[in-house]
């Protein structure tokens, strides 16, 4: 079937096509993915020389903008040298490095550091690790994990099982939750009254508890207080569960702060971060650890020691790339950057509360997230048509249309994107 798009398609589109499995996609129905030449900046550029404001940073990797010269030249300095070598038994300055910084950067007992190359991978090792941990001081029986409704964290198998049971994007899976215990983010005094007893109940088999740090991301953006993680360290600590945050959405300023964890106050025993590490330009994720945990591991018995060791760990590329743009986020700038683009994204869409079709707007750091009854979000084209790449989540209970853009979005750019939603919200009035 010829359509303009498709005629205007480059010639790889058309003839690779038919050998492509996309990520989410029902490609019985979906529209040709947009083509893209090259990206700079904020913008991606089309293969016909459109240019569009990334309003998602590919997936919130895309911190720093694309083809930082910083970040660019990192890598094509590491490709004369080293692409690549095996972690086991090998090592390498990049990897050594960026262990060590990371441990500096976040707060202190979280100092060992295990690279992988996905973030679902690195949610699984924080999952081993607080299990094997359990099972290592002699309390196998401890192997549950309890989640939170309104979370993602992987599409793995394992994490699919941490994931909202009722919106996420995993209903063609249901799950066997023995291992898994769901509960609500208790919102009131009542609410934390029955959570903290059903928590005594089971603490005796969980090894541990896991959430996203003030921004539940892909669930649907949804935003909790510090006290929130106040609290669930303090019945952790009081039961002898570890607390493992997943920052892979929130580490590396999304929500305005370097780390969810220290707007909080508050240390887990693990945190996996992924996503921004590398600023978009390579995979790579990690669990960082607290030493207490790594300890749990050391002992004459070879099998105490900790059973994952990914092909790729270390990448030799990817850690370059991730410590030039640790360089960059060390900028005392920073902060101040997402703040004022904050101030953007809440001018840009605070006017939206009083649309029809919207039940909520939130800001939080540099994400602006309008929630709609479901159903409502208009699709990719119509934002497209206006300037700016967006992805709506389509949940069961609400459409959320968010922005999750690099962070060296300007302020016309913030104002082209939200420009571009308010537009396309209004067509539908
Ligand atoms: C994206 C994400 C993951 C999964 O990371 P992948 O690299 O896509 O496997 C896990 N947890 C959170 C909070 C995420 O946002």
């Amino acid at each position: 079937m010829a359509t303009s798009s498709s005629d205007a398609a480059p010639r790889w589109l058309a003839d690779g096509e038919a050998h492509v499995w996309r990520p989410y996609c029902q490609h019985h129905t979906a529209p040709r993915p947009l083509p893209v030449r090259e990206a700079r900046g904020s913008r991606l550029v089309l293969s016909d020389g459109r240019e569009l404001i990334d309003g998602i940073a590919s997936w919130w990797t895309a911190a720093h903008g694309y083809q930082h010269p910083h970040l660019v030249a990192a890598v094509a300095a590491q490709l004369q040298r080293l692409p690549h070598v095996a972690f086991g038994g090998l090592a390498h300055e990049g990897a050594y490095e960026l262990c060590r910084r990371l441990a500096t950067l976040l707060p202190a007992p979280l100092s060992r550091v295990f690279l992988v190359e996905s973030g679902s991978v690195a949610v699984e090792v924080a999952l081993k690790i607080c299990r094997q941990a359990a099972a290592n001081q002699g309390h196998p029986e401890r192997r549950r994990v309890m989640a939170f409704d309104g979370g993602y964290h992987g599409d793995t198998f394992a994490t699919m099982r941490l994931c909202d049971p009722v919106d996420g994007m995993h209903r063609a899976f249901p799950q066997n939750e023995a291992d898994v215990l769901h509960a609500a983010i208790p919102s009131d005094d009542e609410e934390w009254a029955a959570f903290e007893a059903r928590f005594a109940r089971e603490a005796p088999s969980m090894c541990g508890v896991i959430i996203e740090p003030l921004l539940q991301a892909a669930g649907g953006m949804r935003l909790h207080s510090s006290d929130v993680l106040r609290r669930l360290r303090a019945l952790c600590d009081a039961h002898g569960v570890w607390l493992v945050f997943d920052e892979i959405a929130t580490g590396f300023f999304r929500t305005g702060s370097r780390f969810a964890l220290d707007e909080a106050g508050v240390t887990p025993d693990v945190v996996t971060l992924g996503k921004a590490l590398t600023g978009g330009m390579l995979p790579l994720a990690c669990a960082v650890a607290s030493e207490a945990l790594f300890e749990a591991f050391l002992d004459d018995e070879p099998s105490f020691a900790l059973q994952h060791g990914p092909t790729y760990m270390g990448n030799a590329l990817a850690c370059a790339a991730a410590l030039a743009s640790l360089d960059l986020f060390d900028d005392e700038g920073m902060a101040t950057q997402v703040a004022r683009l904050s101030g953007w994204l809440w001018a840009g869409l605070r006017p939206l509360r009083e649309h029809p079709l919207v039940l909520d707007v939130r800001v939080k750091g540099a994400m602006g997230a309008v929630v709609l009854r479901p159903g409502a979000a208009p699709s990719s084209e119509s934002y497209v048509q206006r300037g700016v790449f967006l992805r709506p989540l389509r949940l069961t209970r609400c459409d959320v249309l968010y922005l999750m853009p690099p962070l060296v979005l300007s302020e016309a750019e913030a104002a082209l994107a939200c420009g571009a939603i308010v537009a396309s919200l209004d067509a539908l009035r």
